[in-house]
């Protein structure tokens, strides 16, 4: 394949899913560094992903709101990808409206995961494996391979300077200046069958404390219940910031974090990419395919016969994650932060 000069790459929708498809946007820039890199995917993420400098135009998906055409310009995003004049799109999302976004950008090129009618747009069409036979970033890298991208390093994500100037102010605000702390994540969008017990969270984070540390406890705004269930279990050297934080400044917190604990979620994944020793609790998904990527990273995953299942709810009582005990993750936690 000759250098390109124009690739355009349907990032996930998903903070998880976007931070796996790092090791392919490296791989593309390392294979075609000359070329301009546009990328479109929900404004947060791109946020998130420009520090890798990998990025040279973004448009933000869904299609923003535009004063003359009304409240989603989505003919307005079409027309404006289709002016960059990619050569090759790239299609990450497994959906049909992201593989005819591709078809409409006029890319000679279209290459994305083969499925049902999805196949008639895209030009290479690129058979899936079994859930879990690879992890999720090589799936990734499987549509790379089409352009000639292979894995490469892929660094630390960096935190912005603005996001560590606000996260300096939120520690000062809450009496926690410069000491020490773990970023603590009990929730887990996706449902409750990837949620450790509130109980064991607070028994972890107590145990935590009495080593000196304090004890970050971070989520949604919908989590806010279940932070604050924790934070008050755990005591005085904890709080709550559930909903209080942007996206930018929970990266920024999890790079000065000593550790992070959390489940299976976007939390887990921040602070993997970031570097922070970093210990993540599966349930009912598969550690082989998403586990959170970075340098220094335990995963604790109970498989009982029913795992993955993939289900947002439970069932038959949880085993998977009754199974993982308070004393496993505060030596996963040793571990990883020695
Ligand atoms: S069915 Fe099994 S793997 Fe799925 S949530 Fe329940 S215990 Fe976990």
């Amino acid at each position: 394949l000759p250098p390109l000069a124009r690739i355009f790459v349907r990032l996930p929708n998903w903070l998880g899913d976007a931070l796996m498809a790092r090791p392919l946007m490296h791989a593309v820039r390392a294979a075609h560094p000359d070329a301009r890199i546009l990328a479109v995917a929900p404004a947060p993420l791109l946020e998130l992903l420009a520090s890798d400098g990998v990025i040279d135009e973004a448009l933000t998906w869904p299609a923003e709101s535009d004063a003359a055409s009304g409240p989603s310009d989505a003919r307005g995003l079409q027309a404006r990808i289709a002016a960059f004049r990619a050569e090759v799109a790239l299609v990450l999302p497994p959906s049909f409206s992201s593989a005819w976004l591709a078809a409409r950008s006029g890319a000679s090129m279209r290459v994305g995961f083969r499925h049902e009618w999805r196949d008639l747009l895209l030009t290479h069409p690129v058979r899936r494996p079994a859930r879990g036979d690879l992890h999720l970033s090589r799936e990734y890298l499987l549509l790379g391979e089409r352009i000639g991208a292979r894995a490469t390093v892929v660094p630390n994500l960096v935190p912005s300077a603005s996001a560590l100037d606000e996260t300096r102010a939120t520690l000062a605000q809450h009496g926690i200046g410069d000491d020490r702390f773990v970023v603590v994540g009990p929730g887990a969008l996706y449902g409750p069958a990837k949620r450790w017990d509130a109980s064991r969270f607070a028994s972890l984070g107590r145990s935590l404390a009495s080593r000196g540390l304090r004890v970050l406890v971070c989520g949604a705004r919908s989590e806010r219940d279940t932070c604050l269930e924790v934070a008050a279990g755990i005591g005085s050297a904890a709080v709550s910031l559930a909903g209080e934080t942007s996206l930018p400044v929970q990266v920024a917190l999890c790079a000065r974090s000593a550790l992070a604990v959390c489940n299976d979620s976007g939390l887990a994944h921040v602070a993997a990419a970031v570097g922070a020793p970093t210990v993540a609790l599966f349930g009912s998904t598969s550690s082989a395919w998403t586990a959170p990527l970075g340098p220094r990273v335990r995963i604790i995953q109970r498989a009982p016969v029913c795992s993955p299942c993939f289900q947002r709810t439970c069932r038959i009582g949880m085993i998977c994650m009754t199974a993982i005990e308070v004393a496993d993750v505060a030596r996963a936690c040793d571990e990883v932060a020695a």
